[in-house]
């Protein structure tokens, strides 16, 4: 099988068919092979619909997604098999996500046997106590059922369970949020391992920076369903461009006390995603905005240091303002 080349949702919008509309615009993104890259941004924001729409649990209205450089975003249910063993989801609730019913061993080679994996019931048990070796349970454990485990537990169960395909992609819906934040290090540091050992990639959906900071090698940030800014995780921790991104950085608390970010006041409720404001979505809220802002939308321009914001004090044409 291939790798996963370049992934994009780009052009256009996504929008999520549920009751409460979750539109997100022009978001395009690339994950390289070997890369966890980290959507972060208040609840809202659109990261787990973008998350969700390139896992085909929502269909796009627009844009395309790319695997391994195929456009997978208007494949039938069918077609989309052999994309789904590239691309393994993991949930946020470990309680919801595993059926109560199943022995472990089973739970864990669902997808596999999904894929019209022929395999004999002894050979099952031993992928299965393989897998799970690997996110470090034993065998004993394979046989009981999910509520025997704890959380942290539960979501190793999870990860064991989408690395049966061998993916290229795992995409990871705040995977670590419902833990006890003791565990969370332990979740991340494995998910880490498992990323060298099978050169797996990630996208990475998180409210928490403390959390992309310790798993991301790329960022990005999203404000009402839009990307605002893309970085390296060193480079957005160390110089956040983006007047969102430095507000957001501001107000992590766990983050190292080294970080200078600047302190922004942010004020006002985030505006709904139906009643978008003209210009720069963030305007409304932004401490910064002058004129331009209510009257042009700004477009995510690459930086000559490799991040891509989207604001106007960050375009290089516009010289009626010098960054604060
Ligand atoms: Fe603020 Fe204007 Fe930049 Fe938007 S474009 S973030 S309103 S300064
Ligand atoms: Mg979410």
């Amino acid at each position: 099988g291939g790798f996963l080349d370049r992934l994009q949702v780009g052009k256009g919008s996504l929008l999520a068919p549920q009751r409460q509309l979750r539109a997100v615009n022009g978001v395009s993104l690339t994950i390289a092979p070997g890369e966890v890259f980290a959507l972060v941004g208040e609840s809202g924001c659109g990261k787990s619909t973008v998350a969700k729409t390139i896992a085909r649990i929502y269909e796009p209205t627009s844009g395309e997604i790319r695997i391994d450089g195929e456009d997978v975003s208007r494949l039938p249910f069918r077609a989309m098999l052999p994309v789904r063993r590239k691309l393994q989801m993991i949930f946020q609730d470990p309680y919801a996500s595993l059926d109560p019913r199943q022995r472990v061993r089973d739970i864990v080679m669902e997808p596999r046997l999904a894929q019209g994996g022929r395999l004999s019931r002894r050979e099952l048990q031993d992928e299965a106590v393989a897998l799970l070796a690997k996110v470090g349970l034993n065998a004993e454990q394979a046989n009981r059922y999910p509520h025997q485990f704890s959380g942290g537990q539960r979501q190793r169960i999870g990860i064991a369970r989408a690395l049966s395909v061998r993916p290229t992609l795992i995409i990871a819906d705040e995977p670590v949020s419902a833990l006890d934040v003791s565990i969370q290090a332990q979740i991340l540091n494995l998910m880490k391992d498992l990323r060298d050992e099978f050169r797996l990639s990630y996208l990475f959906v998180s409210h928490d920076l403390s959390v992309a900071h310790h798993i991301a090698d790329r960022i990005g940030v999203m404000y009402l369903g839009f990307m605002v800014e893309t970085a390296s995780r060193d480079q957005l921790f160390r110089e956040p461009k983006h007047p969102y991104t430095r507000v957001l950085l501001s107000a992590a608390p766990t983050l190292d006390k080294s970080n200078p970010g600047t302190k922004i006041e942010i004020r006002g409720e985030v505006p709904s995603a139906l009643r978008l404001p003209s210009g720069c979505c963030f305007r409304t809220r932004c401490p910064l905005a002058f004129d331009r802002c209510a009257v042009e939308r700004p477009a995510l321009k690459p930086q000559a240091d490799g991040s891509a914001v989207a604001c106007h004090l960050h375009d290089r044409t516009d010289t009626e303002r010098m960054i604060p």
